[in-house]
């Protein structure tokens, strides 16, 4: 399953950051772009799974944001929002040079406030 290897990539990848600290992370902030393939509800899922086979990252949630597609246009040096994979700017002219939509990072890593 894709998702799994993706959600342990970024465990491994949390761990390589934060070591014991990872611990401490309360929540985390993933951001897919349409593009990467990637579905928030079977990364959920995965997560999900993850976490109850690893007992110490169990209270850990997680937010997937999805980015748009956007391309740009070299025609009016434009960027434009590509919608429903129609790589088309409004000026008329087609295009594939994307901007945005490829990626797949953590974009925010919440850790728990202490309270003393
Ligand atoms: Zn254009």
């Amino acid at each position: 399953m894709h998702e799994l290897s993706i959600v342990k990539d970024i465990f491994d990848t949390l761990s390589a950051h934060y070591a014991t600290k990872i611990d401490d992370i309360q929540k985390i902030q993933v951001t897919a772009g349409l593009l990467s393939n990637v579905q928030p509800v079977l990364i959920q899922n995965a997560f999900d799974a993850f976490i109850a086979d690893n007992r110490q990252y169990r209270d850990m949630e997680l937010e997937v944001i999805v980015n748009d597609i956007i391309a740009h246009c070299d025609h009016c040096q434009k960027d434009f929002n590509v919608q429903y994979h129609r790589f088309v700017c409004p000026c008329g002219q087609p295009s594939t040079q994307i901007v945005q939509g490829n990626e797949l990072f953590i974009s925010k890593v919440i850790f728990k406030q202490h309270v003393s």
